[in-house]
């Protein structure tokens, strides 16, 4: 086994003598000795400039490893602090060590594999707070104000929703709500606009004056994504406080087909983080799908929102980034022991949401239902051609069976949670391993056991970036809850 040693000194701490560099380095040679690691190289960083953060010899010594990585087994320092100049970095570097397959060795820190987790933990993810919370904090400020003027749609309703006077919110329509929510997924199907409209209007799709929908409308009802929950105005895109009425999967897909670029058909369970991470710029979920390269196609996530678009990585490096941030986030053998504690109380809110998405599934089978019987009448009235007849019935067919896919898998997601939480009681689980190991609903149930939320990706730093700052702290939360993590000692 061979180790490559990391010492540093800072101008201020030249002086004293226990932080010296040759001290530093017989630590280290010592701890290589006793363990047999052979010591490769030793790279220097004698802090000449206080004011530069120039680590000449830390970026070197990670070029030299990645170059190195197979021979490589270790990389040792005194104690953490000389590895970066601040935990978050630390966190980096761990990770990006860990990627290329190198331990991390402390001479100070001898339980680093073990009790370190749960302080790297607290230390990686605290600090970004610490890190990021004034700006975020702005930020989240402006978003809010914005919100509360804009989250609120203040004109005429879209059609599919009404304007309720009384409570000066937005409802659902429901007498509409149910052919526009049809027309989106007659398209995303991959029908055209003149079938769709010519189907919904012949089911009974007018204008709140009864009058036809003239085509211009439609046209532009079919690229509003108030349908999907968004309100835009003035170029700024904010959560809207209405029911959506459609996914925003079903939205972006419908995009993609008007703009000409039809979708992959994509299998839903090849893509274990959609709608799980989400763009580090826009917050919005990330959209997955089959890439065309140059022999074959490529499994992909990316950002989908219009003017955005600022994330793209392939779904390997993804998966990769996530079984890594899983596996640093292993907290030793206690703090794992308590999952199931972390994982039972969010597991009483995830009950209450099934039941809802449960009951909202329910009703969108009865509406297939209704819609199906207004085919029938409008095919016997002659308003529907028997084409059209045709293609909307295998539309509510497929809807139905879909349907019906998802309330099965609801009553799967019950079961796993339950799963999870016993198993989680009685054994000890790699976090990264386990994810990694299993099947694609299992993985949603264990990445959305530790982050409810999601988690924002940047192709830059990974899942490092500040917008993850509130959901990590979520996480701290409730390991400090549990009382699962000791107050860290500060590095
Ligand atoms: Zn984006």
């Amino acid at each position: 086994m061979k180790a490559v040693i990391y010492i540093r000194v800072s101008t201020t701490e030249q002086a004293s003598s226990n932080q010296s560099l040759p001290v530093q380095e017989s630590k280290a040679r010592g701890l290589c000795q006793q363990r047999g690691l052979h010591v490769l190289r030793l790279f220097a960083d004698k802090g000449e400039s206080a004011r530069t953060d120039d680590r000449p010899q830390f970026k070197k010594m990670m070029e030299y490893c990645r170059q190195h990585r197979r021979e490589i087994s270790h990389v040792v320092v005194s104690d953490l602090s000389r590895l970066a100049r601040n935990v978050l970095d630390q966190g980096q570097t761990i990770v990006a060590l860990t990627e290329m397959g190198i331990a991390l060795v402390s001479v100070d820190e001898p339980n680093l594999d073990d009790s370190a987790a749960g302080r790297l933990l607290k230390n990686v993810l605290g600090s970004m707070n610490q890190f990021f919370s004034d700006s975020l904090s702005e930020k989240t400020k402006d978003r809010m104000a914005a919100g509360v003027k804009q989250g609120r749609w203040l004109w005429v309703a879209p059609l599919g929703y009404q304007n309720d006077t009384r409570t000066k919110q937005i409802v659902t329509d429901s007498e509409r709500s149910p052919l526009v929510r049809k027309a989106f997924e007659l398209l995303a199907e991959g029908k055209s606009i003149g079938d769709v409209m010519r189907q919904v209007t012949a089911l009974g799709l007018a204008t709140r004056k009864g009058r036809h929908i003239p085509k211009q409308t439609f046209s532009r009802l079919i690229r509003n994504p108030f349908y999907c929950g968004w309100i835009e105005n003035n170029g700024t895109r904010v959560r809207g406080t209405h029911d959506p009425l459609i996914s925003e999967e079903i939205f972006n897909t419908v995009q993609q087909r008007l703009s000409g670029k039809a979708p992959t058909q994509i299998v839903r369970d090849d893509f274990p983080l959609r709608g799980f991470v989400q763009c580090w710029k826009c917050g919005n979920n990330l959209t997955a799908g089959m890439v065309k390269g140059r022999s074959k196609s490529y499994p992909r996530y990316w950002c989908w929102t219009p003017r955005c678009r600022s994330t793209s990585v392939t779904a390997e490096e993804l998966e990769k980034q996530t079984y890594h941030l899983f596996h640093i986030l292993q907290p030793g053998a206690r703090t794992l022991a308590m999952l199931p504690t972390l994982a039972a109380r969010t597991w009483d809110v995830r009950k209450e949401r099934i039941a809802a998405d449960a009951k909202s599934l329910v009703r969108r089978l009865d509406e297939q239902n209704t819609l199906n019987q207004r085919a029938i009448k409008a095919r016997l009235m002659g308003e529907l051609s028997e084409e059209d007849f045709k293609s909307f019935k295998a539309s509510t067919e497929a809807e139905t069976e879909r349907l019906q896919e998802q309330i099965r898998a609801l009553d799967s997601e019950r079961s796993t949670m339950e799963e999870l939480v016993k198993q989680a009681d009685r054994e000890i689980i790699d976090l990264g391993e386990s994810w990694r190991s299993a099947p694609p609903r299992r993985k949603r149930e264990i990445q959305t056991a530790l982050f409810p939320e999601g988690l924002a990706y940047d192709p830059e730093s990974g899942y490092f970036t500040p917008r993850n700052h509130s959901f990590c702290q979520s996480f701290i939360t409730m390991l400090e809850q549990a009382s699962l993590v000791g107050v860290p000692d500060g590095i």
